[in-house]
């Protein structure tokens, strides 16, 4: 049993820090919103009033935070985890965040003594809520070998990327492709509809059929077919579309570094923006399908 500090007790955090409190693990979780505090706790998770409650004493510290301004927070931070942690506690950042910044982490926490690894991962709330993710954990080797001792519990696939910031890197691509095939499948979810296909009937030719994707088995964003879908519940966020433009926005900023066209990418960013624009940067990132159908701002429909 190891004792786990966890910071961002999030849609993801929540669940993933439930998993290793289930495989038992003493898991120490912090987060600034009291409500997933009170959450994780009836999950399994022992509550910490700061990060240094949660990281004292820890062998292991995962962040699960939104971007990479509030990963710099939270470990370079005067109340941070490089303050507060000893230099034996390996961490492991599992944010989606931008390479410099990742970079500015390992820089940051070698220079203070410690060993870090950029560790992001893939698979939605219902693969955090399973324990079946897959993670991506870029650093130095012996440091990804340590950080994949702790990540069983939360994981299907566990996948070494190579050096420092290439778990971001891939995490990165990885999601450039998800979003274009969310806006994929919105599009072709109200085309069918309007040539008077079944909803279900069209889901169940194109999850076998070569329009198949993850998104489409997961996040189908009609109502009423895929359990896991947030358009079953009015798109209450499991990846909200702040997260989403987000993630896409990184994707666009790293074809600038590498003279890299992204035109398909370009446009499905500029579909987030709408639904921003909107007011609903909270909803889930699959309400999309309302900028596809013109239902979201009738301006919105070509
Ligand atoms: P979320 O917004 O639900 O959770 C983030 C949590 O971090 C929030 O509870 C917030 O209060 C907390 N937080 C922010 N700043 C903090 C600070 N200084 N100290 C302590 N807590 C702080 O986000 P999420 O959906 O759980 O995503 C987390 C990360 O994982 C993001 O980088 C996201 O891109 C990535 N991700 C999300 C999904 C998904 O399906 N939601 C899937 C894969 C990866």
């Amino acid at each position: 049993m190891a004792v786990v500090g966890w910071i961002g007790l999030g849609n993801m955090g929540g669940f993933m820090s439930a998993n290793l409190a289930k495989a038992g693990h003493d898991v120490r979780g912090f987060d600034l919103n009291e409500g997933a505090v009170a959450a994780a706790e009836a999950k399994g998770v022992k509550p910490a009033k700061s990060i240094e409650e949660a990281v004292q004493g820890a062998d292991v510290v995962f962040t699960m935070l939104p971007k990479g301004e509030h990963a710099k927070a939270v470990y370079l931070g005067e109340d941070g985890v490089l303050a507060h942690a000893g230099t034996s506690t390996l961490l492991v950042d599992s944010s989606t965040i931008d390479i410099a910044s990742a970079q500015e982490l390992h820089d940051a926490a070698a220079a203070a003594g410690f060993r870090f690894v950029d560790a992001p991962v893939s698979g939605g709330v219902s693969g955090a809520e399973a324990g079946t993710l897959t993670f991506m954990v870029g650093g130095e080797d012996s440091a990804v070998r340590d950080a994949t001792t702790y990540i069983g519990p939360m994981s299907a696939n566990i996948i070494p990327t190579g050096g420092a910031t290439t778990g971001q890197a891939a995490k990165i691509c990885n999601n450039l492709m998800l979003f274009i095939n969310l806006a994929s499948t919105a599009e072709g979810a109200v085309l069918a509809d309007r040539l008077g296909l079944d909803k279900q009937v069209f889901w169940d030719i194109a999850s076998v059929s070569s329009g198949d994707s993850w998104a489409l088995r997961t996040w189908y964003p009609v109502p009423g077919v895929v359990p896991t879908a947030a358009s079953n519940n009015g798109f209450a966020p499991t990846f909200t579309a702040e997260l989403a433009n987000k993630d896409i926005g990184l994707a666009i900023s790293a074809a600038e570094d590498t003279g890299t066209p992204l035109e398909i990418g370009r446009h499905v960013q500029q579909l987030f923006q709408k639904l921003i624009d909107a007011g609903e940067s909270g909803k889930d990132c699959s309400m999309i399908i309302k900028v596809v159908d013109g239902s979201l701002d009738p301006s919105t429909r070509d």
